[in-house]
């Protein structure tokens, strides 16, 4: 699991998953890597259960029902099953999000060795599935909003690190990077971002409508 500067707002986004806070996309983002990773499957459980005890006392219940909501929360706490091997690169949380199976899925180029698959009916900023040719390098851009990223399949490093099937890159307006996938093999990542891309650098410039989005 990647550390570093994304650790804060990973935070933030484990905490709010755990309230439910989060759009739909970027709740199936965090719920697809806990299936994906235990890295941080201690963390989301101690806040649920401290979130549920709260539940608990604030309701002051009758024993048996206690009961029944402690076996609810332990049955929660089940290991979660490994996505990968059984369902290929969408966790289920992204199967049901999509509505689709990853073979089902319709992808479009967007740049050489780019391909992407948008998701509809996101109601805040967007939510894009991409595919990465092994060796590829991403054009340089930084964001206007918060791009949060789930590596599904494959490798990719930028300036913060490297990022493997399971880790959770995030970038905001503070991170001009430029990904480069791994040479070993194809990256599928699943990225949730809440506002368009600013492209930077001369092949931003150039790409930048390509890979912009009509506003
Ligand atoms: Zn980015």
């Amino acid at each position: 699991m990647a550390m570093r500067d994304d650790d804060a707002g990973l935070d933030g986004l484990l905490a709010g998953f755990s309230t439910g806070a989060l759009s739909p996309a970027m709740h199936a983002l965090v719920a697809a890597h806990l299936t994906m990773s235990d890295a941080n499957a201690a963390f989301v459980a101690a806040m649920e259960g401290a979130l549920a005890s709260e539940a608990l006392s604030a309701s002051a219940p009758p024993l048996a029902d206690r009961e029944a909501r402690l076996a609810a929360i332990f049955d929660a706490r089940q290991p979660r099953a490994r996505a990968i091997a059984a369902d290929g690169p969408l966790p289920a949380p992204l199967r049901s999000l999509i509505g689709q199976d990853f073979e089902q899925l319709k992808w479009r180029s967007r740049l050489p060795g780019v391909k992407e698959h948008r998701l509809a009916g996101v109601a805040e900023g967007e939510a894009n599935l991409y595919w990465i040719k092994a060796g590829r390098k991403m054009p340089r851009h930084t964001h206007e909003g918060s791009e949060v990223t789930l590596v599904l399949k494959g490798a990719f490093r930028d300036l913060n690190g490297h990022y493997k099937a399971g880790d959770i890159s995030i970038a905001d307006a503070a991170v001009d990077h430029q990904p480069i996938v791994d040479a070993v093999g194809d990256c599928i990542c699943f990225a949730v971002t809440d506002a368009p891309l600013r492209l930077t650098g001369p092949v931003g410039r150039i790409v930048g409508r390509l890979f912009g989005r009509p506003q």
